[in-house]
């Protein structure tokens, strides 16, 4: 189908952008690399009258190591972040789940800023985010604000970005020297998760010494499963040991039921992906 006439705005600073949003309100939309906005609009799902692109705005695509934290701006392309081997030795559960996002030319074009405000349930990068403990750095007509992942993600293709605002960089703090791994099952290459599970974890001496472990469309939101976090903790890195520690990461989530699955069988699911991930993440 073919999108509503709108209009397009090309600002080249942030604050020409911010001026955009503020002048349009919520008939305005912000675009970045488009693979997700663009087929919204050709359904006519949104049919906003203006379109602020980002892509000329300096600033927001890069990855920096600022010491602690890596800051990813947030135009800063899948492609990017597969190609910066920094990403990989701090972060390497995200550069895990990047790599099942759809095909490479997607990967080209979509961006990381994108795809957390887009906030899909089953999107590949909000259970990274979300066990890597990042922050969303948002920029809006009151200046900057800092939002944890545990409370940027509010419902069902809903997050903390409000009117007017727009996330410039994610803060990803070093998970350095730890191991990572991203399940994530599909029927049929290149689909949207049925289940995923993303886990970076520290072993030493064969015994789980930390662990952080979220899950990808289990519910209208990414989804962080602390009790698990805390029961692998001290355990043998074996699959016998984590078998029903692991079993249990369904426990009070709430996934869809459709035609891949019933809610029952993504949570048994669930179980088996975090053991899996789990093992691969330690090295087991
Ligand atoms: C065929 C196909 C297959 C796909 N398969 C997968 C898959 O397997 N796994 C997966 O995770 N994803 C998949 N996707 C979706 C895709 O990865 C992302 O959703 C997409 O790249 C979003 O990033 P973008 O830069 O393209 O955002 P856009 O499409 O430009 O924008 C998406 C939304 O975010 C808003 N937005 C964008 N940037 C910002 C910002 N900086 N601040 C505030 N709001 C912003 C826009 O207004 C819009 O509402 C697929 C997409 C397609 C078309």
């Amino acid at each position: 189908m073919i999108p509503a006439t709108f209009d397009y705005v090309a600002p080249t600073s942030l604050e020409e952008a911010l001026a955009a949003l503020a002048e349009h309100g919520d008939d305005a939309k912000v675009i970045a690399g488009g693979q997700s906005l663009l087929p919204v609009l050709r359904m006519r799902l949104n049919t906003p009258e203006v379109l602020v692109d980002l892509g000329r705005v300096p600033g927001l695509a890069g990855i920096t190591d600022a010491g602690e934290h890596l800051r990813v701006g947030a135009m800063t392309t899948y492609q990017q972040l597969l190609d910066d081997p920094a990403v990989a030795v701090h972060a390497g559960v995200l550069v895990k789940a990047i790599t099942e996002v759809a095909d490479p030319q997607i990967r080209h074009r979509g961006t990381i800023g994108g795809a957390l405000a887009h906030a899909d349930p089953a999107g590949d990068v909000g259970a990274p985010v979300l066990a890597l403990d990042a922050t969303m750095v948002i920029a809006g007509p009151g200046g900057e604000r800092r939002v944890p992942a545990t409370e940027f993600f509010v419902d069902l293709f809903e997050t903390a970005v409000g009117e007017g605002e727009v996330i410039v960089a994610i803060e990803i703090p070093k998970h350095t020297g730890w191991g990572s791994a991203y399940e994530k099952f599909v029927r049929v290459a290149h689909q949207w998760a049925i289940v995923g599970v993303a886990v970076t974890a520290r072993a030493e001496g064969g015994t789980i010494a930390e662990a952080r472990v979220a899950l990808t469309n289990m519910g209208s939101t990414p989804v962080r499963a602390h009790d698990v976090e805390r029961a692998l903790v001290g355990v043998a890195a074996t699959a016998e040991d984590l078998r029903e520690i692991c079993a249990r990461v369904g426990e009070g989530t709430e996934p869809p039921s459709d035609l891949n699955g019933d809610a029952h069988y993504r949570r048994h699911l669930a179980g088996v992906l975090t053991r899996r991930a789990v093992l691969t993440a330690v090295g087991a």
